[in-house]
């Protein structure tokens, strides 16, 4: 990379805490040197504290760009001076863009798109769909969001009654008066609910965590009646590759099952798109990622 980097070159970072173990830094430095962009990616472990003045400085320097994690995602935008409609909607932001250098920054959210974009690459489409989606967190109000802006029929979220499901409510709230699209929150408690619900859908996506850290063991689903030869089954955890739920329903005869690896890269393939213009060469990456080549 020191062959790369000059006066000239522009910064894009990455914000949030802890972040040093993110792959988003190689993603994009790699992408960078493959299409001969004169860019650099580096990772700034802030926290809400030092945000405000991290914007200034992403202004003050002329940063073009950051991403934004955890636990940023939603702190940050009293800082910025617009929002993308996706990320009016769900009411976080991922992706900043300091467009020319000049200091307006935008605000966006392409962890929806990534979602939807993972599943068009595997011939998904989300348009006149009816989706069950469990899981009304970060991750799940994103997705919740753009496959209400793709177009699709029904959104219906599931989710356990605990500080989300309010938001969630929001969230229903706002995708039904934005919208053509009709969304739904109900407790998965109510598993009659939920697996007549999945029974009406094409497309299952668990967007809760359940199946990786302490929670490696559990799937929300158990029933195999549930699981049809038709029904795409996504989970947006891609560590481990598969969870327990994938498992179970590649073994009751799903066809299609994809985990969240997708997802990862085309939400930073849209992001670089917003920081650069370019696309992202989202294959090589994927293989230099993943595939130790
Ligand atoms: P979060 O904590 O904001 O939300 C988790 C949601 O799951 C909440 O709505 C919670 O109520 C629900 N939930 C938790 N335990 C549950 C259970 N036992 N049963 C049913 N629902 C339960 O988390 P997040 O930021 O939305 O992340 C969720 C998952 O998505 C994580 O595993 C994260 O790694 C993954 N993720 C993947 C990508 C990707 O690009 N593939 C991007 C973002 C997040």
């Amino acid at each position: 990379m020191s062959e790369r980097l000059s006066g000239h070159t522009l910064l894009i970072g990455l914000i949030a805490t802890p972040i040093r173990h993110s792959l988003s830094p190689k993603m994009h430095n790699e992408a960078f040197a493959k299409l001969g962009l004169d860019y650099a990616y580096l990772a700034f472990e802030v926290g809400n504290d030092e945000l405000e003045d991290a914007v200034k400085g992403i202004r003050a320097l002329g940063i073009r760009g950051a991403n934004v994690s955890m636990p940023n995602k939603q702190a940050i935008i009293p800082y910025l001076d617009e929002l993308s409609p996706a990320a009016e909607l769900i009411g976080a932001v991922n992706t900043v863009v300091n467009k020319d250098g000049e200091g307006h920054l935008v605000g966006h959210n392409t962890d929806g798109v990534g979602a939807v974009k993972a599943l068009a690459s595997e011939g998904v489409s989300v348009k006149d769909q009816i989706i069950t989606l469990a899981g009304a967190g970060g991750a799940g109000t994103a997705i919740a969001v753009q496959l209400s802006l793709d177009g699709a029929k029904e959104v219906r979220i599931f989710n356990p009654n605990d500080p989300t499901y309010a938001n969630a409510e929001k969230t229903v709230e706002k995708i039904m008066s934005k919208t053509d699209t009709k969304a739904s929150i109900t407790d998965i408690d109510n598993q009659e609910a939920f697996k007549k619900s999945i029974a009406e859908s094409s497309i299952y996506i668990d967007a809760t965590g359940v199946g990786m850290g302490k929670l490696i063991d559990l799937s929300l689903i158990n029933d195999p009646e549930v699981i049809r030869p038709d029904l795409v089954v996504f989970d947006v955890v891609y560590s481990p590759a598969e969870t327990k739920l994938l498992k179970f329903a590649r073994a009751n005869g799903a066809k299609k099952t994809m985990n969240g690896l997708g997802m990862m890269l085309y939400q930073g393939a849209a992001a670089f798109k917003l920081f650069t213009g370019e696309d992202m060469t989202v294959d090589y990456i994927h293989d230099l990622l993943f595939n130790d080549k």
